[in-house]
């Protein structure tokens, strides 16, 4: 029998997200975000979107909140805006990966919510530091369950969208995506190495807003998935 490890406490549980119509869970190692993504959006947080490679940040993978889980309304903030994502999950890691096998690492799709201390990040941009306290917060990544390739294929089109009580806020489409699927995860495995359990949180459309405690923010990408959390 192996030894059992020797720790000094018990290990924090591993993050994980369950995978549509089956009792399997896809566990999390790290959470790559997209940032702007999406022209309209770009332009709508002062950017120009033709200028820009894209860039990355992270979330720490036990910010996932799974499926029929609350967002709890973060400290330090009165400006949380929703950002309604597609989510690409991988279960094959690399480094350097060709745009042309990238797809070949994708394990399924979700949609997940990005949310973000937009005040925070304001202060963050101006003074020209990092983006950990407005995007990398506790229950920062609320998601929807994975729907695998295998049965969905790779989605290029479907409206993305989201309402706050019933309300549309976002609305948009995957194909208006800057920087295509295969491309993130290319241009990603060249500044670190993809292993199985990554997910990427692929950009937002326009429209993005701040919520209240007691909202209901629901959102899909269409033929791929929804989600509903509750602000609490
Ligand atoms: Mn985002």
């Amino acid at each position: 029998m192996t030894k059992l490890a020797d720790y000094v406490f018990t290990p924090e549980p591993t993050p994980t997200i369950p995978v549509a119509g089956s009792d399997k869970l896809f566990p999390v190692r790290r959470i790559y975000c997209v940032g702007r993504n999406f022209a309209e959006h770009a332009i709508e947080m002062g950017h120009d979107p033709d200028k820009e490679p894209p860039f990355f940040f992270q979330k720490n993978s036990d910010a996932i909140v799974p499926p029929g889980g609350d967002f709890p309304y973060p400290t330090e903030s009165s400006d949380v805006h929703h950002e309604i994502e597609l989510v690409v999950a991988l279960d094959k890691g690399g480094t350097n990966i060709p745009v042309e096998h990238a797809l070949d690492h994708v394990f399924g799709y979700g949609v997940g919510l990005d949310m973000t201390r937009r005040d925070l990040q304001a202060v963050s941009k101006k003074m020209g530091r990092p983006w950990e306290t407005a995007k990398s917060f506790e229950a920062s990544a609320p998601c929807s369950a994975l729907i695998p390739a295998s049965e969905l294929g790779h989605p290029t089109t479907g409206a993305i969208e989201v309402e706050v009580n019933g309300q549309t806020r976002q609305t948009g489409d995957l194909n208006q995506m800057i920087w295509k699927v295969p491309e993130m995860i290319a241009y990603l495995s060249r500044l670190f190495e993809l292993r199985p359990g990554d997910v990427i949180f692929a950009g937002t459309p326009a429209g993005v807003s701040a919520v209240e405690r007691g909202d209901l923010i629901t959102g899909r990408v269409a033929g791929v998935a929804e989600i509903a959390v509750k602000v609490v």
